[in-house]
């Protein structure tokens, strides 16, 4: 057995307390700060872009919620004709399986993670709430091309490095005034 002398592990206890006590505070100030997230990210939407979108329904097929309601008619070309395409975000776990199954690129997990809503029905997204726009952006879960186009995440840990590092410039408070800004 080892006996260590008595105190050094409250002494390194201590030192390490008034590391931290003196080191200005790792927090953002969300919502006005925002970290950049991570590129693959499975927000809570979906994105579906209906120009490669064929109809096919293997997306519905895959949610193990039957989250997808597709309905269709066949073209003039004897194609499907998408009439109906509505995701209920409501009861959906983004488990990005219907994503993954979509052979056509067609159907991406979103970016965004604010999607917040007072009442249920407004979570299902139509057809022309689901396609892409300014706010609602594919991430690149299951799909390596679109992660290259996005930008590094970046992580509290790295607040001060620089973007090439995966950091992010955040222009910290000093403690003082943060904690004046937080009503501590
Ligand atoms: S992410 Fe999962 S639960 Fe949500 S619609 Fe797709 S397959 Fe269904
Ligand atoms: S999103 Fe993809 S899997 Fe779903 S119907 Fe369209 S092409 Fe088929």
């Amino acid at each position: 057995m080892r006996f260590e002398r008595y105190g050094v592990g409250i002494a390194k206890g201590m030192a390490l307390t008034l590391r931290n006590f003196f080191r200005p505070p790792i927090t953002l100030q969300y919502p006005e700060d925002k970290l950049v997230i991570s590129r693959r990210l499975r927000g809570n939407e979906l994105v579906w872009y209906p120009d490669r979108c064929t109809g096919c329904a293997t997306c519905a097929k895959s949610c193990p919620q039957g989250n997808i309601e597709i309905i269709t008619h066949v073209g003039d070309s004897n194609n499907y004709v998408v009439d109906k395409f509505e995701v209920d975000t409501g009861r959906c776990m983004f488990c990005g399986l219907c994503v993954e199954s979509c052979p056509y690129e067609a159907l991406f997990m979103g970016l965004g993670y604010e999607r917040a809503q007072y009442r249920r029905g407004q979570l299902v997204l139509s057809k022309e709430e689901l396609q892409p726009s300014d706010i609602r952006q594919p991430s690149g879960y299951a799909r390596p091309k679109v992660e290259q186009t996005l930008p590094r995440q970046s992580l509290l840990i790295n607040w001060d490095k620089e973007k090439e590092e995966g950091g992010q410039k955040l222009s910290p408070l000093p403690m003082r005034k943060r904690r004046k800004g937080n009503g501590l």
